[in-house]
């Protein structure tokens, strides 16, 4: 589940953790040499102790033996954390991939084995070739120097005396005290109100420091400037300072670098006409190295995931082998192991985009996201997407005898659904609610509730049962879930936004009726740059800028229309 939207409250999850940090019950039993050896991985872990929660002997046991299995397989350390385009990643892939073969599925359209790959913005890199030269004398990057990531790129040469030194000491120092400082904003506000930059060269240092202290932000999202922009060490700034006939030679190369994550998706075919879409996402966070983890520690650490969405992926997994069952006959079934949901749905907005299925012949899709951690006591079971067909109403019973059953009717929300949800497809989105561990290191195998998860696997296959009494499922569509959902947000402007989108601004991919942003005119595949005073240059900083306003308020939207800039008032 993406971190961005995590919209429920967070609940103390009831579980006992031996192996966890919280270390509760049970813990004196264990010596502590053992407890050293049994948490070591946790398939130990399971081996000794996580079967004694299942009842032996009786039926569903092999069911429940194959979630615990795959759990533990996908939530183990030798996978990294499953991160998006890693070995992990790989790992977990082939490991969907082979029980999809032995399930007897086979691969959708055009797909290699069950493989769908798609590239995910990496962020930026400066490529070898960028070199800085005084004269003939070549300077060591990252030692002596660095470009900014705003930096324009090229080859270039200028003479000491045209170049524009800037001490950003006396931004910091101008600064100081302003609790709404942002360096790296204030540093780009500031090089753009100083200096005019075509055939500029500005060169940065820090007057306090010895050395080159600035890093390269990889992940930088601010617009591309017209002119060079260099961060020196204050040995170089001392050099430049003086008088010399030498000119400063550069070459700054910084490009946009992708790497690969793949969908597993696999088809049961029944040779029916409609075909229902099961998902549920199989990467994690690996070691936050994209920063959505919550983690706060110093020392790095793998996230396994368990939870989110190793429990998920393990009901398909299970699913993937019940439904190739002739008591299922009358849908096709996909089922779509999705990689890239914790980036922002990467995977399962590629899937519908290049669809190796007729998304037309799509009846509804059901997505598992967070299917782990039943709680015994309260029973809640959370269904999202329940106002997306009118006929959701009749096939669940919301007051079943077992779940204590928590209705959101959007159809969007933080998982892969909401990518189907945008294609018209009536969703269902499946979530035991959020916890403590949620996106931490500790989300691991051994807080899983095995129990609990077969009970909605089960409840899930009873849906897919009680659907076959309706010929149709019809589309319908819902409120939108605000961003931030529960949260504080004072206004929304009702735009869907692309989290793919690797551009600057926030890319709209839909637009709700009767909201502000349709009213003022805004429309799918605008890109909004501004909101009144505040530059929008993310999803994230978007739903800053939105907190901002309350109800009522009045303000321009900058927004950019093919390669026109316009502005756009809204109320809000
Ligand atoms: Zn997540």
């Amino acid at each position: 589940m993406i971190s961005l939207l995590a919209i429920y409250e967070i609940k103390k999850p009831i579980c006992i953790y031996i192996c966890g940090r919280n270390t509760k019950l049970g813990i004196h039993l264990i010596p502590l040499i053992m407890k050293k050896f049994i948490c070591s991985t946790n398939t130990l872990f399971f081996l000794l102790f996580g079967l004694s929660n299942i009842a032996y002997g009786q039926p569903g046991e092999n069911r429940l033996r194959a979630l615990v299995k795959n759990v533990s397989f996908l939530a183990d350390d030798r996978l990294e954390g499953r991160r998006a385009g890693s070995n992990g990643e790989k790992l977990a892939a082939d490991f969907i991939a082979k029980q999809f073969k032995r399930n007897r599925l086979r691969p959708l359209d055009g797909l290699d084995k069950f493989f769908q790959p798609f590239e995910i913005n990496d962020g930026l890199t400066i490529e070898p070739n960028s070199s800085l030269k005084i004269g003939n004398a070549a300077l060591e990057i990252n030692q002596d120097f660095i470009p900014m990531p705003f930096s324009n790129t090229g080859e270039a040469a200028f003479a000491f005396n045209s170049l524009q030194l800037y001490n950003i000491n006396d931004l910091i120092q101008e600064n100081e005290g302003n609790p709404h400082f942002d360096f790296n904003d204030a540093l780009y506000q500031k090089i753009k109100s100083l200096y005019s930059c075509p055939n500029a060269a500005i060169v940065l240092f820090n007057g306090k420091d010895t050395v080159l202290t600035e890093k390269f932000d990889a992940g930088n999202k601010k617009a591309k400037l017209a002119c060079f922009v260099l961060y020196v060490s204050p040995r170089v700034a001392h050099l430049l300072e003086k008088e010399n006939t030498d000119s400063l030679h550069l070459n700054v190369n910084i490009i946009e670098s992708k790497r690969t994550g793949h969908n597993v998706a696999g088809f049961i075919n029944n040779n029916a006409e409609k075909t229902i879409v099961i998902g549920a996402h199989y990467d994690h966070l690996g070691y936050g190295e994209d920063k959505n983890s919550l983690y706060v520690g110093k020392e790095k650490q793998i996230h396994n995931g368990a939870d989110d969405n190793a429990s998920g992926t393990a009901a398909l997994l299970l699913l993937s082998k019940e439904l190739n069952n002739k008591k299922y006959g009358q849908y096709n079934y996909a089922l779509v192991a999705f990689s890239g949901e914790e980036l922002g749905l990467y995977g399962s907005k590629y899937f519908v985009e290049h669809p190796p299925l007729d998304l037309k012949k799509v009846s509804y899709m059901i997505n598992m996201d967070m299917v782990g951690r039943f709680n015994d006591s309260t029973k809640g079971l959370t269904i999202g997407g329940f106002g997306t067909s009118p006929q959701w109403g009749n096939i669940i019973n919301t007051k079943d005898e077992y779940f204590k059953i928590k209705i959101d009717s959007a159809g969007s929300g933080p998982s892969d659904h909401t990518s189907f949800y945008r294609k018209d497809i009536p969703v269902l989105f499946f979530f035991t609610g959020t916890h403590s561990d949620y996106h931490k290191p500790s989300d691991d195998a051994d807080k899983i509730n095995y129990n609990g998860e077969l009970k909605i696997v089960d409840f899930i296959l009873a849906v897919i049962e009680r659907s076959f009494g309706y010929p149709e499922i019809v589309f319908s569509k819902t409120r939108e879930a605000a961003p931030g959902g529960k949260s504080s947000f004072k206004v929304t402007m009702g735009i869907m936004p692309d989290y793919t989108y690797s551009g600057v601004g926030v890319l709209v991919d839909g637009v709700s009726d009767n909201r502000p942003a349709q009213k003022a005119g805004i429309k799918a595949g605008d890109v909004i740059q501004q909101l009144g005073s505040f530059v929008v240059e993310d999803v994230q900083s978007y739903m800053q800028a939105l907190n901002k306003f309350k109800k009522g308020d009045e303000t321009e939207v900058k927004i950019k229309r093919g390669n026109e800039a316009v502005l756009i008032k809204i109320i809000f």
